[in-house]
């Protein structure tokens, strides 16, 4: 498919780039953003790059009030020959309109935003950082513009793409957190909208997780709605346990988000010949599993962290160590592996890079 170039706006002034060791997450954006705009007569339509900036939007405009949004984020690196190279980017794209279909806001053409995603890092790829562990986190993003108090879909939207670039997630080298499994709270219920990324989902986890953090733990494990029985995610990552030589991770429920790390780390498991299962996990049997000394390794997966080893998890009062707080073998091949075939320096066998 061919897509037209871009119309673009170049920014009259252009911002300092920023010390690559200091960079902090989604605090700094580019020069350039891409926006669209969708109305009923016309559909998705004026697609352009133009200079970064605030926008103005109407009181009534239904973002406000209603919260009809969704978002995706996926990174891209700069290899070590200098490519720019993103991850499964139509993964993120088949996703968006996923979470759109959920949310009532009209899909568009996953392979036409993914060439304007594109050409917007081909703008700005001066902005591509190439120090080990970071990238530039891409942040599409869609919400509903229509003047309305009306509680019903909006007939207007906006769609963005911003830039931001990020440092390492661990410049101290990769570290085992703790965490909280949480019992009073929920974050996602069979029939809502736990498998689209809309942005209610994650304000309405906010209060759990300031009691976690409160507690000295860095994340909250989400047990289901129903039962609060069966784990669920970690944080805003897909979660994984290593028993007795299985990987296990809760099957896709509709509570649960699709992570493209989670499908990768399947895929890339069946491939080395390691068993790994996807099916329901009781908290119970995490313990259970822990008390019989069968419980190897447990670690949470995204976008941003990619792994994140899980060192010790609190329940009410008792305190479990995941071993002895360390990363695990199995852990740690995967971080390297999925940051190696991300940054070009792993052989992509699986064909999941994409240079931009
Ligand atoms: C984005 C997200 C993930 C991870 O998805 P990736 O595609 O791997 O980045 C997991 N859980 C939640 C709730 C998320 O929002």
């Amino acid at each position: 498919m061919t897509v037209k170039k871009l119309e673009w706006i170049e920014a009259p002034t252009k911002k300092e780039k920023p010390d690559p060791n200091e960079l902090i997450f989604g605090r700094m954006f580019t020069d350039h953003m891409f926006t669209m705009h969708y109305t009923e007569e016309n559909g998705w339509h004026q697609p352009q790059v133009r200079p970064y900036e605030k926008i103005s939007l109407d009181p009534a405009s239904m973002i406000f009030h209603y919260g009809q949004s969704v978002f995706e984020g996926l990174k891209a690196y700069r290899s070590a020959d200098n490519e720019i190279l993103l991850f499964r980017p139509e993964e993120n794209m088949k996703r968006m309109n996923r979470s759109n279909e959920r949310m009532s806001i009209p899909s568009f053409n996953e392979e036409e935003m993914l060439e304007y995603i594109k050409q917007l890092i081909e703008i700005e790829k001066d902005w591509v950082p190439g120090e080990p562990g970071t990238s530039l986190y891409i942040r599409p993003f869609i919400i509903g513009t229509e003047p309305n108090l009306g509680v019903h879909p909006s007939h207007s939207y906006q769609l963005f793409v911003i830039l931001s670039p990020v440092g390492s997630y661990y410049p101290e080298g990769i570290n085992p957190v703790k965490i909280k499994v949480e019992k009073e709270y929920t974050r996602a219920a069979q029939g809502g909208t736990g498998m689209a990324k809309t942005g209610g989902n994650y304000s309405a986890g906010y209060n759990a997780q300031e009691k976690a953090s409160n507690s000295g733990h860095a994340q909250v494990l989400w047990l289901d709605a129903v039962e609060k029985k069966y784990v669920e995610e970690v944080g805003s990552m897909n979660i994984f346990f290593k028993i007795n030589g299985e990987v296990i991770t809760p099957s896709l429920s509709g509570s649960i988000l699709e992570g493209v790390t989670r499908k990768s780390i399947i895929e890339l498991l069946q491939s080395w010949g390691v068993p790994v299962t996807e099916r329901k996990i009781t908290i119970d049997e995490v313990i259970e599993s822990h008390r019989e000394g069968k419980l190897e390794e447990a670690f949470g997966a995204g976008t941003a962290a990619v792994v994140s080893p899980i060192g010790a998890f609190t329940i009410d009062e008792a305190q479990y160590q995941v071993q002895d707080g360390e990363t695990g073998e199995l852990t740690k091949a995967l971080y390297d592996t999925l940051t190696g075939i991300q940054t070009g320096t792993v052989k992509d066998h699986f064909n999941w890079v994409t240079e931009v």
